[in-house]
This record gives C-alpha cells, sequence and structure tokens, in this order.
C-alpha cells in the first residue's frame, strides 16, 4: 500500500458537495460568509501555515503540546493529508524544486494536476521523515487518518450538521484551493516566483520566492 497517496481526495470532493449542500439548503448569507472565509484564513496561516508546515515540515518533527494541538486540529478542521504525509511530499518539493523528483511541479505534470493534488511521487525515500518516524503518535495518526477524519465528521454532524457544512466543509475546500493557488502560481513560469496577487488573503505564504531560498 503507498501510504503516501492522497486518499483523501474522496473526502475534499466531498466537502465541496456538501457545502454547495449547505448553501441550496440554508441560504447564502453574505456576513456568515465573509466570517467564515476570514476563519479559513487563520487556520490557513496558523494551523497550516504555521504550526504543520514552519514548525513541523521544515524546522523538524519534535512531539510537544503544538504539534499534538495542530495535528488533532488540522485531521478534525482541515482537508490536508497528515502532517507526517504532508511533510514527506513538502520536503520533496523543496529538496526538488521544479525537477523531476518535484512532485508537484506544474513544468512536469501541468497545473491542473498540481492544483487538485494529482501529484507524482516516485520511489519512497523514508529519510526524509526520519524525524517523523521516531514519533508512535504520528506514525499512528497517519496510518488512521482517513478513518479518524470520517469519524469525526460522523460525530461533529451528530452533535450540529451546521458545523460540517458551515465551518469543516469550508475550510477543507479553501484549504485546498489556496494551496492549488500557491503550488501553481508559486512556480508558474517552471519557477519559483513570488504571488503578488494573494498578498491579502494568504499574508505569510505570498513571497514562495523567498521561502524556497530560505529553506
Ligand atoms: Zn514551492
Amino acid at each position: 500500500m503507498n501510504i503516501f497517496k492522497h486518499h483523501n481526495l474522496a473526502i475534499i470532493l466531498g466537502h465541496h458537495i456538501l457545502l454547495g449542500y449547505g448553501i441550496y439548503t440554508y441560504g447564502f448569507n453574505p456576513l456568515i460568509a465573509l466570517l467564515i472565509f476570514v476563519y479559513t484564513i487563520l487556520y490557513n496561516v496558523y494551523i497550516n501555515g504555521k504550526l504543520i508546515h514552519l514548525e513541523m515540515a521544515h524546522s523538524g518533527y519534535k512531539d510537544s503540546f503544538w504539534s499534538y494541538f495542530a495535528t488533532i486540529y488540522s485531521l478534525i478542521g482541515g482537508g490536508t493529508g497528515s502532517p507526517l504525509s504532508f511533510s514527506y511530499i513538502h520536503r520533496m518539493h523543496h529538496r526538488h524544486v521544479d525537477t523531476e523528483n518535484d512532485p508537484h511541479s506544474p513544468k512536469y505534470i501541468g497545473r491542473l494536476k498540481v492544483w487538485f493534488l494529482l501529484w507524482k511521487l516516485k520511489a519512497i525515500n523514508p529519510s526524509y521523515i526520519r524525524d517523523f518516524m521516531r514519533s508512535p503518535f504520528q506514525i499512528w495518526i497517519h496510518r488512521h487518518w482517513i478513518t479518524l477524519q470520517l469519524l469525526s465528521l460522523v460525530v461533529l454532524w451528530m452533535i450540529n450538521p451546521l458545523i460540517v457544512l458551515f465551518v469543516i466543509s469550508p475550510t477543507v475546500v479553501a484549504t485546498l484551493h489556496y494551496s492549488g493557488f500557491i503550488n501553481v502560481r508559486g512556480h508558474w513560469y517552471g519557477q519559483v516566483r513570488n504571488i503578488p496577487e494573494i498578498m491579502f488573503t494568504q499574508p505569510a505564504s505570498w513571497r514562495h520566492k523567498e521561502h524556497h531560498d530560505k529553506f
């Protein structure tokens, strides 16, 4: 079994449908939409961008309160894969940027495939995630990621379907398209570039060129 594959693509697609269903059923309220939009930005800046991306994938993984917090938060409230698989793919991306070994180079697999996570992963090299392999917590979470995500959705739905329809689903949908935008526009001409067009929605991620220069 290729544990690094994006098995959660079906879940991400499901959230698009759920969000559409929510708007169709409950109507569209611009004020609530704005609040949700701001929440998805905060989620992407702090949970995804800072704790998982910078602290785990780039600074090296260590078990800590904040690692557990961000892992469980993204499991329940986000749509990306496990921090272990994200870090593996992201480290591959940085070390082999815009070459054939970059899992999501628009130059090699095309912009659409990059946007929709249809990435190319060659033979897995565990040396990229030795730090994660030392954490039984991360390995356990990674192995059961899809089951745990589905379970949390069922529990939240039983508490109140509105939580799923208007908190979880919009976050998953927004995260896919925010990161799709960064991965595609940040490598638009087959090389790394800054993305000033998302300066306001992704204040921490638009300096993609500087990010690559640094890590
Ligand atoms: Zn990049």
